[in-house]
């Protein structure tokens, strides 16, 4: 950490929250089957939705030639209003042709979209019509990727939603980790648990579906990711406690994330140094080596991956930046509180008015903003250095082997600059 920049004191957690319900720049919740397809070994995502939603999953997942894909659209035309009942039977043929076709899938999600012709069907029907056809073989679940959200990491969460009431039941005190993290990152979290003794634990969403992990009242749960409100009150509902904690960016947030679960399963202060002194030393060292670029400069985020909270925690705190404005789509103070506890900032906004939000980043000039790939360019063309806010979700940055980068991935763009102005000025 920066302990030079590091702020001691302050909070935004009861602070005013700026809220806005204008106009918003964000992509839909498809985008989260991109990192979601590779997570479920044994999954296939069927959207159910028009060429506009087939052309965005190309388009953001590439099309892969070798591999037999794990996701697809069901296109729906204007024609097939003509009768709902029609639409049922032509997804049932469908589903029926793909299964037949690929045994390997044991999962398949329904995954609405938002052409008016799509909301008209009732996925949740056809998905326990579909189930009940293709019990025990594959399990079919439902849930919506639409646009009419608020941002695209809600993709995610409604996804592990759906999937929590088919969680087996258990009386057993288990530790579940609640979110979808490239497997490399995973496993060092996992492996940082079990070296503190706590062997009874598993992962939401897990790689196949005969591994589903069970839940139950004396399950604790801990999220990997901050976009996941509607998860957590759906544990809640089967019994499950959510264990609070800032969220694992950085060498603090990491650790600060670790002692929360560590407390909950009676870790000994010894044996939780034992295991976190030399990775956070490494982290420590990877954050400052970066942290020299960022050390005094200016962040603005729009709102977008609901990251946003946490990584300006990480940066106030750890990278001497300072927080102008963090916007976010959706403010769980339940989720993100003990970000907010810790994070001092010139303005909270919840939700967007983008062309308000864009005239308040023009006026404060920050030094770096993060906002969604349609506003980058043209902030841009306006002499601001940007962040790509996707760029966060598809980037191993959770825990304390990616602080570095995490910390690079801010530092880059404002190093670019100035490497392009130095250029300019010889
Ligand atoms: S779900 Fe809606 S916003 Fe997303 S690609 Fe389809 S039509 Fe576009």
């Amino acid at each position: 950490m920066n302990q030079n920049s590091r702020i001691e004191s302050g909070s935004c957690l009861d602070a005013p929250i700026l809220k806005e319900r204008g106009q918003r720049e964000v992509f839909c919740g498809l985008t989260g089957i991109i990192w979601l397809h590779r997570k479920m070994q044994d999954a296939f995502f069927l959207v159910v939705g028009s060429r506009t939603c087939a052309h965005l999953l190309q388009s953001a997942a590439g099309v892969m030639i070798f591999a037999e894909p794990r996701f697809g659209t069901a296109i729906l035309e204007e024609k097939d209003l003509a009768g709902l009942a029609d639409a049922h039977d032509e997804l049932d043929r469908e589903v029926a042709r793909l299964l037949e076709r690929r045994p390997d899938i044991k999962q398949l999600f329904l995954v609405g979209s938002c052409p008016s012709e799509v909301i008209k069907i009732d996925l949740s029907r056809a998905a326990e019509r579909l189930s009940q056809i293709h019990a025990p073989h594959v399990r079919v679940l439902n849930y919506s990727g639409s646009g009419i959200e608020t941002t695209f990491t809600q993709g995610e969460d409604a996804c592990l939603e759906a999937m929590v009431p088919v969680l087996p039941e258990t009386d057993a005190a288990n530790l579940l980790l609640v979110g979808a993290l490239p497997d490399v990152v995973e496993d060092q979290a996992l492996s940082l648990l079990r070296d503190m003794g706590i062997s009874d634990l598993s992962v939401l969403p897990a790689d196949r579906a005969d591994a589903l992990p069970a839940v139950g009242p004396n399950t604790k749960f801990a999220l990997l990711q901050p976009f996941l409100g509607e998860t957590t009150a759906a544990l809640t509902r089967r019994g499950a406690t959510h264990i609070p904690a800032p969220f694992p960016f950085g060498e603090e947030g990491t650790t600060l994330w670790l002692r929360a679960v560590a407390d909950e399963f009676g870790v000994t202060e010894e044996e939780f140094e034992r295991v976190t002194a030399a990775p956070r030393a490494r982290a420590r060292k990877a954050v400052s080596a970066q942290a020299i670029g960022l050390n005094g400069k200016s962040i603005f985020f729009f709102p977008d991956s609901q990251l946003e909270l946490p990584l300006a925690r990480f940066l106030t705190r750890e990278c001497g930046m300072t927080a102008i404005e963090v916007g976010a789509p959706y403010i769980h103070k339940g989720v993100v509180g003990p970000d907010m506890e810790l994070l001092q900032v010139g303005t909270v906004s919840e939700g967007q008015d983008v062309d308000k939000q864009l005239d308040r980043c023009r006026e404060a000039r920050p030094d770096l903003t993060v906002c969604g790939l349609g506003l980058a360019n043209p902030l841009e063309a306006e002499g601001l250095s940007t962040k790509w806010a996707i760029e966060l979700v598809f980037t191993p940055v959770h825990f304390y082997e990616q602080a570095g980068d995490l910390a690079g991935l801010f530092s880059r763009p404002l190093r670019r600059k100035s490497l392009l102005m130095q250029g300019a000025a010889e």
